[in-house]
């Protein structure tokens, strides 16, 4: 790159080398195979845990390592560097736990974290129903006070971590006539073994071919009170504070793809001859090369400055949203270009490159769409024309 990333510190280098190691030797060797059965195994979880590497942020009186999110985003980008899509231990450590620690009672603290933090419980956050996607407030699985218990019925689908899932974040309605649609929804963690509680196999996907993401369904699940996530009717508002933070991981694995497709091709136009000469010396290719290097470091730029505005608490909900369609807009770009600079060879599955074509498409369409991105940036900045410069 012509503009060197930030240095990183002793410590941080320490980080990226061991989790450099534990990707190549726990992940990769096995990536293959995960894709072929639709999942990652589950020693994978346990191992990312017992190394210490799940929960990143959350703080050590729960069970997690207690640091800054610097080393989260060191974590993203080596496993997206790496091309394992499969595993979600971001959307664990990174989305769900986050949740837990900002809005969660001590019994879901103590009860949940620990057990992220080593990997026997895996989680995941339910959202999207069949029926709403980008529309949240239109969810229509509800949970019904019955005593002590909530009882909840509905489905979600496309969810990420899903089949493997111990226990799952879940987005309900609680007050389902609520003529305000955003107040009757409340967030609640549901145990994977409680009865009533089934998933279907996982997706065949285009992509992410070894992420579980699949479809859940409840009939009459009962779930205690104390599982409830902060206070009732106030979930939509928690969401609302948390999706900035996973819109900047979306970003910050684009543009580690980004940069690594750049880089692998890169050395591959080099080392590739036609007409007699090596491919990076055609025109094309070098203005490709140029103009891709612009876009990435713009990219590098955004994505570094969020992450200091979220280890801050100062990242706002446009910001994240225009790093987020942005940045992915960048890699689906580049990387799309990246292909085509290695003819036949970038359409070969075992080519990192075709991988990585296949797994950035989701980027524009899950964490919110580039297009529900693009209008709550122009929300703000058109009717309080606001102008960011
Ligand atoms: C691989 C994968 C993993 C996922 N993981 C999770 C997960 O872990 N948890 C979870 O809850 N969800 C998850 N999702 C769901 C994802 O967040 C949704 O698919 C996404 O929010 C879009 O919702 P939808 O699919 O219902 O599309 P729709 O909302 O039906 O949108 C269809 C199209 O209409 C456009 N559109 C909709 N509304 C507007 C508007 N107001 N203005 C302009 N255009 C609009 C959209 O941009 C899109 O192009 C995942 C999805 C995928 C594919």
């Amino acid at each position: 790159m012509l503009l060197p990333n930030k240095p990183l510190s002793d410590e941080h280098r320490f980080f990226l080398e061991s989790i450099r190691e534990f990707y190549q030797t726990e992940i990769v060797p096995h990536h293959e195979e995960w894709e072929q059965q639709g999942m990652i195994s589950r020693e994978a979880w346990t191992k990312a845990g017992e190394l210490g590497f799940l929960c990143l942020t959350v703080p050590e009186e729960y069970g997690g390592a207690g640091v800054d999110f610097s080393f989260s985003q060191i974590m993203i980008e080596e496993q997206h560097r790496q091309g394992c899509s499969g595993p979600g231990f971001y959307l664990h450590s990174d989305i769900v736990a986050p949740y837990l620690v900002h809005q969660g009672s001590d019994y879901l603290k103590y009860h949940f974290l620990p057990k992220m933090a080593t990997g026997e419980c895996i989680t995941a956050i339910g959202m999207t129903e069949p029926g709403a996607g980008s529309d949240l407030q239109a969810i229509r699985t509800t949970a019904i006070r019955d005593g002590d218990e909530y009882i909840i019925n509905g489905s979600k689908t496309f969810i990420t971590n899903g089949y493997m899932c111990d226990a799952v974040l879940l987005a309900v309605k609680t007050d389902p006539n609520n003529e305000n649609r955003s107040a009757g929804t409340s967030l609640i963690m549901v145990e994977a073994d409680r009865e009533g509680f089934t998933k279907n196999y996982p997706f065949k996907k285009i992509g992410m071919k070894a992420q579980d993401t699949c479809e859940m369904f409840f009939d009459d699940v009962r779930v205690p009170v104390k599982n409830l996530l902060g206070e009732e009717g106030k979930g939509f508002l928690y969401m609302m504070q948390e999706l900035p933070r996973e819109r900047l991981l979306v970003a910050i694995n684009a543009i580690a793809v980004a940069e690594e497709a750049l880089k692998r091709t890169i050395q591959y136009v080099q080392e590739r001859q036609a007409f007699g000469k090596q491919v990076a010396q055609f025109q094309n290719t070098r203005f490709k090369i140029a103009e891709m290097t612009a876009e990435v470091q713009m990219g590098r730029l955004l994505v570094d400055r969020c992450c200091e505005l979220l280890s801050n608490d100062q990242l706002d909900a446009e910001t994240a949203a225009m790093a987020k369609f942005a940045t992915t807009d960048i890699q689906c770009k580049v990387v799309d270009e990246c292909l085509q600079l290695h003819g036949g060879y970038g359409y070969m599955w075992e080519f990192w490159i075709a991988k990585a074509y296949a797994d950035s498409r989701v980027q524009k369409i899950y964490a919110g769409t580039n297009e529900i991105m693009k209008e709550i940036v122009a929300k703000k900045v058109i009717k309080e024309n606001q102008v960011v410069y």
